[in-house]
């Protein structure tokens, strides 16, 4: 993409009433724009991004079987009566011209159930694995900590139906590897944490995916030998242990919880009916499992985690593009009232824009995504400034100084080095 033809500019201030390191480097960068609190719009280059991590999510889920479909985000009353959760706080209500009592989908267990219910009747259609990437509304008190809590937020969502514990415990185990592979794909393998956590009356445990970082919302008691982490909510039960190899030594941490996954088993099945005949020929409740991972809050996490003073720094596999192509030419080239003669400035200036407009072709053609700063009236360091914001994975310099040997510098975001690369090797090396 032409950077010129971006209709966003990075700014060098954040919002006041921005206190979150996410939203501030998101919104200085152009990447999200805030409605309201918990209320933000996703610009081209931070669509880019939720759509890079939405595609890693859908892979992974569909590796393990996941089918997806979509669901209304608009619900009926009734479904909310059966499971007694019409009264949840963070539920937004309203009412349609008629009187109908609705809300809005904070979450989808009360309308997954009954759907799935009218398709699977024995032991024969099971397992089932359903999900959905969509918006969640929850009216959170506590919206200020940019995209890590949303009043609106996307959330992918997974169910998993199954007809003993066995295989509802097999599928668990297999979402977790997925999970971690997901996390892993958005850069966040180091950072990440499995935790365990309440599972009410229904398990023992669920758990938390848990990133690492000095902002988080959630602290988290880590035990470093076991990679293994204990939540707030359980750690006095577990008597400050850890629940593996029962060492006292935690370490604390402030953490995000950016994924969860829940042993739901007839908590939902229950009061829906919704049983299946199995092998003996007996009617039998069906059993749940259900996991979430916010896609808002996946990419707040991963700018918590990487960023410098200078700006983000993507992960390759969810930054908006490879390359930042940024030609610097020493005056615009519109200005050329006399001829130009071998070696002036305008001439310079001409073979620094075809080299770069042909290895910009080149790139794109050899299916790199570049993001292409062919603005003319920002000065090298404007370019610098909003590169190392923007936070592109590796950055291409065509100056006419490195020209003149034949070569464009390459440095990669997270590092200080520049490399002189020779113009024909600089596909090569990009791949
Ligand atoms: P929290 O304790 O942080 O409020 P939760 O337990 O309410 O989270 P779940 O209902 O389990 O979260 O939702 C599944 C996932 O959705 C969470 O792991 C998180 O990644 C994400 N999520 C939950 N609430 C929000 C929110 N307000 N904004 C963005 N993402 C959210
Ligand atoms: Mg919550």
């Amino acid at each position: 993409m032409r950077q010129s033809q971006l209709f966003t500019e990075t700014q060098r201030e954040a919002p006041k009433d921005e206190k979150s390191k996410n939203s501030q480097l998101l919104i200085r960068a152009g990447f999200i724009d805030k409605l309201m609190a918990g209320v933000y719009s996703y610009l081209p280059l931070g669509f880019l991004v939720l759509k890079k991590i939405e595609n890693i999510i859908r892979e992974e889920i569909q590796k393990i079987g996941g089918q997806e479909l979509f669901l209304p985000a608009l619900h009926p009353k009734e479904n909310w009566l059966k499971t007694s959760r019409w009264q949840q706080k963070e539920m937004f209500k309203l009412k349609s011209r008629s009187g109908k009592d609705c809300s809005l989908g904070w979450t989808h267990e009360e309308i997954i159930t009954p759907l799935v219910k009218k398709f699977v009747k024995s032991y024969k259609n099971l397992p089932v694995a359903v999900y959905q990437i969509q918006t969640k509304f929850r009216d959170e008190l506590r919206a200020k900590s940019g995209l890590l809590r949303g009043v609106e937020f996307i959330m992918k969502d997974l169910y998993s139906f199954h007809q003993d514990e066995e295989d509802l415990d097999k599928y668990y185990e297999k979402v977790k590897k997925a999970y971690f592979q997901i996390f892993k794909r958005c850069g966040l393998a180091k950072q990440t944490f499995l935790t365990l956590a309440s599972g009410g009356t229904f398990s023992k445990y669920s758990h938390e995916f848990q990133v690492i970082t000095p902002y988080g919302e959630d602290t988290i008691y880590l035990c470093p030998k076991c990679k293994l982490a204990i939540n707030k909510e359980i750690i006095k039960e577990e008597k400050y242990k850890c629940s593996k190899c029962q060492t006292k030594k935690l370490e604390i941490k402030r953490a995000i919880e950016v994924g969860n996954i829940f042993k739901l088993k007839d908590k939902f099945s229950r009061p829906f009916d919704f049983t299946f005949v199995n092998r003996e020929g007996k009617k039998k409740l069906i059993l749940m499992g259900c996991y979430g991972i916010g896609l808002p809050r996946l990419m707040g996490a991963i700018v918590e985690v990487c960023h410098d003073e200078k700006g983000i720094i993507w992960p390759r596999e969810v930054a908006p593009f490879q390359v930042h192509l940024i030609p610097l030419a020493e005056t615009s080239s519109h200005f050329a009232p006399y001829p130009v003669w071998p070696g002036s400035v305008i001439e310079n200036t001409q073979k620094v824009k075809k080299i770069s407009q042909k290895l910009y072709q080149d790139l794109q053609e050899a299916r790199i995504e570049v993001l292409y700063d062919d603005r003319e009236d920002k000065t090298a360091g404007e370019k610098f400034a909003d590169a190392d914001l923007i936070g592109i994975p590796l950055r291409i310099v065509v100056s006419e100084r490195t020209l003149r040997k034949n070569c464009l510098e390459l440095k990669q975001r997270e590092k200080k080095e520049i490399k002189l690369v020779r113009i024909n090797q600089v596909k090569k090396y990009v791949k």
